[in-house]
């Protein structure tokens, strides 16, 4: 009788259908009729699929991500216009911006508010065109 050419010690009693090596019952998996050395490859790869995160279920983490980042930059247009503004010898002047995902609400205030206004509005446009042309979700 055939030995099992996987383990090399128990009588061989199946035949695998993909490699045809002649195995026993110990090596063997009836449900894909396959031995254990073709068999475990292709299961670990399926499992490994399926725990692979897709481009789809990566687009909100990615939004997330976009959006932290917008109000970080958001976070370092209010520390740092009304430095730059009374480096120029205006005073009076304070804005915040704030981001709810890509949507900007800015806050201003004194006679030079407004600038502040448009400076981040210009920002969270220049940043929405980045990411729009840079795409993200789409590179791998
Ligand atoms: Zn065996
Ligand atoms: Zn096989």
């Amino acid at each position: 009788m055939a030995r099992c050419e996987v383990c090399g010690e128990r009588e061989a009693a199946y035949v695998c259908r993909r490699c045809s090596r002649r195995v026993c019952p110990d090596c063997f998996e009836p449900y894909s009729w396959l031995c254990k050395l073709c068999y475990e490859p292709l299961h670990k790869r399926v499992e490994y699929g399926a725990f692979t995160p897709s481009a789809t279920s990566m687009l909100p983490k990615v939004l997330f991500i976009a959006g932290l980042a917008m109000i970080f930059l958001g976070m370092i247009v209010m520390l740092m216009v009304p430095l730059l503004l009374e480096q120029a010898g205006i005073q009076g002047s304070g804005g915040f911006i704030v981001f709810i995902g890509p949507f900007p609400i800015a806050f201003g205030a004194g006679p030079h508010g407004s600038h502040l206004i448009i400076a981040g509005v210009i920002i969270a446009l220049a940043m929405l065109a980045f990411i729009w042309l840079y795409k993200p979700w789409t590179t791998r």
